[in-house]
């Protein structure tokens, strides 16, 4: 029996707050599972199982695959589904309530890598979860709306550059590997996605305080069409001049206009 069939049978109902949208294109799925360089020392995290077309691709390449899913009326069709996979582990719950290093802690590995092709809202409280809970992953593989795609990883200037943007990509490298059409979804959704792929920064920018450059980050974002002299008045604002004349700008200008790394040699100044 396919996927499909498996769903049917057991009166699955789709759930739209849950995002459910589900992959089953072959071809895609084996593009997203050929992105990370899964190997067998690889634990793979896995958020929002769905019907696990993907979970079955990637325990085919990881070592262990530590799964979570929220919907537990997914444990019937699952069980059928996975039959015969002996490396995957599902927890029925909310990955945001998890804590990660407590459920990594019975596993051996080498790496992490993390895989979720999770609706929008969720995606950015998720690699956060592993930044703050400094959870050390090579990779991680989302899948989100084509629009949102670009937004990870927005230059200074645009639209959508924030504090945000910045606070991830002082983290990872972040790029957009593929745009995947609505077609291959089942049910269809209303947009097509992208897949997005945050890899682990090998050098970090230097912070002489990470804290405050944080802070200095979203004060400076605070209202977005002011000007640093307004956002950051609590700030030495002669100092952040000084650092910004040598880069040919002035306080007159909003954050969209300054790149991460003269947000840190400005508060690295300011230290
Ligand atoms: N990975 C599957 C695929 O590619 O076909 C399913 C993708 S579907 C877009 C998203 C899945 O994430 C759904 O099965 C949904 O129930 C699950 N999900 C949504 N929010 C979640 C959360 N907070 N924690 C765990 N799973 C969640």
């Amino acid at each position: 029996m396919n996927i499909k069939e498996i769903l049917n049978e057991n009166n699955f109902v789709f759930k739209k707050k849950f995002g459910q949208n589900f992959l089953l294109d072959q071809n895609i799925l084996n593009n997203i599972t050929s992105l990370g360089d899964i190997t067998k020392n690889t634990l793979v995290i896995e958020i929002g199982v769905g019907a696990a077309a993907l979970t079955r691709k990637l325990s085919e390449k990881a070592g262990v695959v530590l799964a979570y899913e929220i919907d537990t009326t997914l444990k019937e069709p699952l069980s059928e589904i996975l039959e015969g996979y002996n490396n995957i582990n599902i927890i029925y719950d909310d990955f945001l309530n998890r804590n990660i290093k407590e459920d990594l802690k019975n596993y051996k590995y080498s790496e992490i890598m993390v895989v979720a092709n999770l609706p929008y809202y969720i995606t950015t409280p998720i690699i956060t979860k592993f930044i703050d809970e400094e959870i050390d992953v090579e990779n991680i593989i989302v899948m989100v709306q084509n629009e949102v795609a670009d937004r990870f990883s927005a230059k200074p200037g645009s639209k959508s550059y924030n504090s945000l943007t910045i606070f991830l990509n002082y983290h990872f490298d972040i790029r957009k590997a593929f745009v995947v059409s609505r077609n291959v979804f089942y049910p269809k959704p209303n947009v097509d996605s992208a897949v997005v792929v945050f890899k682990k920064k090998s050098n970090k920018i230097k912070l002489n305080n990470k804290e405050l450059f944080f802070k200095l980050v979203k004060d400076a974002f605070v209202q977005k069409r002011k000007t640093l002299k307004n956002n950051l008045k609590n700030y030495d604002l002669n100092k952040i001049n000084e650092v910004l004349k040598e880069h040919n700008k002035d306080i007159n200008i909003r954050a969209e206009n300054i790149t991460i790394e003269e947000f840190a040699e400005i508060s690295n100044s300011l230290n």
